[in-house]
């Protein structure tokens, strides 16, 4: 027996209620208002779950087990009790832009880029190719050209495309890369021998997933260690190139990341290029390796290649410019890259996922076409077809169009003035933090908004603690022991930024391992402040220093 609504009712009664469903596609002005409201009423309603504390209503306590069992449902709902669902969703979710949320790279999106975002949900376009996507695939061009001049690639001859996120990029990184070294094959015969790698170990685990994905094997990912500063080590890389090219080993792609995710260490782009141009002659390689900059956080900070640090007309504090400008030393030369990824759902406040993939060259996008005798960028002028060489089919219009919107809105003095904001925040931080000889900051020569920090009770000193931690076998009972102390104090912070009483920090469990003479060691936590709000002031800085200070006084009491 059917469930469900017995009652007789000719589908086309039914019909007119469903209808009102959808945005009327005929000018409406009565239901426009319907639909507006419908939208203000939802944030109304989320606007309800905020309190002090940096989420709305609460996180998520029971278990998921009790929804595996949800029906699909037998009759229609309506607009109104769906949309008191969706305010439920809402729950749980941490405040990004609110200034105790200090969590992750995870950014406030501006109005224009959710603007951006709404009108291609409504109007709904697949930039596959233009004639699905009206004007949106020219904010796909443009935004390309824009980023291209702002990290200096020539954009009459650069190329890109926005991708599923920062992973799709080092993804198109690497299938070029493959391409490039096989002369477009591998497409159609698919990779038939090993074929090496390279990123560090401070690199983002997405290199797992690429070369698993891409059918390299993760068995072929060469990882080369990190320095103190969390970049790769240049000897180490050149000693493997050189075994690798002596031994006739193919190598496909090296991975710089600018801007790491946890300690924003950025790699020396410029001593890879070279290192790579040299040996590239010295071995004769006709096909040398591509380089791709993984720079989907970093990317931002090439709005300052061109600020007059002298003049510093907006005012930063002597410490803020000296983070920008060590930072700028490494991310003012991007187009040394071959290819590059930009993630604006990370550092360009736009929402997920709007991250572009840039390569110097856009002829190698031909490489990736499934039709190499239709060029796609041979197509006339206004004919756009990115649908012959891109990864995906459907594509939305949304990532472009709000990368597109937060240029337009922020130029590059927008952009400025927040990553100035919050590097400026984070180097206050970091200027507390160290005032106490139980707290070590990790990432001391990596400036950015990003501050590790471990903490370390009373009896022990947290700068030779550290160093012997790093290096020490000896000392290995301790990393634990410290790990779980610094567990307990994030826990107990948590429980009270929770409960509105304080800065939201995160952890992580590895911000690197210990190295025993190049034996790696156990992990080495640390708690993590992330500012990318520009509501974060220094109230709230001084809360983090604060409430660290009173979560060790409980933890010790606790012992
Ligand atoms: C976040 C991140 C990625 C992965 O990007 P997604 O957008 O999460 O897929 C890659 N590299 C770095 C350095 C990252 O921080």
């Amino acid at each position: 027996m059917p469930r469900g609504n017995q009652e007789r009712e000719n589908y086309l009664d039914l019909l007119e209620r469903l209808k009102t469903y959808f945005p009327v596609p005929v000018s409406n002005p009565i239901m426009d208002g319907y639909f507006i409201h419908t939208i203000s009423h939802f944030l109304d309603r989320v606007d309800d779950l905020k309190s002090a504390a940096p989420i709305l209503g609460h996180s998520r306590e029971e278990h998921y087990h009790a929804i595996l069992e949800e029906a699909f449902p037998e009759d229609m709902s309506n607009v109104e009790e769906v949309t008191e669902l969706l305010v439920n969703y809402c729950q749980g979710m941490p405040i990004w832009g609110h200034p105790n949320a200090q969590v992750n790279v995870v950014p406030p999106t501006t109005i224009p880029s959710i603007t951006a975002f709404i009108a291609a949900a409504i109007y709904n376009p697949n930039i596959i190719w233009d004639a699905y996507s009206g004007h949106f695939t020219e904010a796909e061009i443009k935004a390309v050209a824009m980023l291209s001049d702002l990290i200096g690639y020539d954009s009459r001859r650069s190329g890109g495309l926005f991708t599923f996120g920062g992973t799709g990029t080092i993804l198109y990184g690497v299938k070029l890369a493959l391409e490039k070294l096989f002369d477009g094959k591998v497409m159609e015969e698919g990779l038939r021998e090993d074929v090496k790698i390279v990123a560090s170990d401070t690199s983002h685990y997405s290199r797992l997933n690429v070369a698993g994905w891409l059918g390299l094997g993760m068995k072929n990912l060469v990882t080369i260690p990190t320095t103190r500063d969390n970049e790769m080590n240049l000897i180490d890389l050149e000693d493997y190139l050189r075994q690798a090219f002596s031994q006739g080993e193919k190598v496909a792609a090296i991975i710089a990341t600018l801007g790491t995710t946890d300690a924003f260490g950025i790699d020396d782009l410029n001593a890879i290029v070279r290192l790579r141009d040299h040996l590239a002659e010295e071995y004769n390689l006709s096909r040398p390796p591509h380089v791709h900059a993984d720079a989907v956080i970093g990317w931002a900070w090439a709005v300052f290649r061109d600020y007059d640090f002298e003049a510093n007309s907006l005012g930063f504090r002597a410490r803020t410019l000296r983070s920008l400008q060590d930072s700028l030393k490494r991310l003012s030369n991007l187009a040394l890259a071959d290819s590059t990824g930009v993630d604006f759902h990370k550092t360009g406040y736009a929402p997920y996922i709007s991250s572009a993939f840039l390569v110097r060259d856009r002829k190698d996008l031909t490489l990736l076409s499934r039709e190499p005798e239709q060029m796609p960028y041979l197509y006339h002028f206004g004919y756009y077809h990115p649908g012959i060489y891109t990864l995906e089919c459907s594509r939305a219009g949304t990532g472009a169009l709000a990368a597109y919107a937060n240029m337009r809105l922020l130029g590059k003095q927008g952009y400025r003035i927040l990553i100035g904001h919050v590097v400026e925040m984070a180097e206050m931080l970091r200027e507390r933090l160290e005032n106490y000889p139980f707290i070590q900051v990790l990432n001391d020569f990596n400036y950015g908004p990003v501050t590790l920090f471990r903490v370390y009770p009373d009896d022990v000193n947290a700068a030779q603690a550290l160093q012997r931690e790093l290096s020490d076998p000896a000392y290995r009972d301790q990393v634990e022991k410290h790990n779980d102390y610094n567990f307990r104090i994030f826990q107990t912070i948590h429980e009270r930024a929770m409960r509105g009483e304080g800065v939201w920090l995160s952890r992580t469990d590895a911000y690197r391992h210990a190295d025993y003479d190049g034996v790696p060691g156990p992990p080495i936590a640390a708690l993590k402040s992330f500012i990318l709000s520009p509501w974060t002031d220094l109230a709230a800085v001084d809360t983090v220093a604060r409430q660290v200070l009173e979560a060790r006084e409980q933890v010790d009491g606790l012992k």
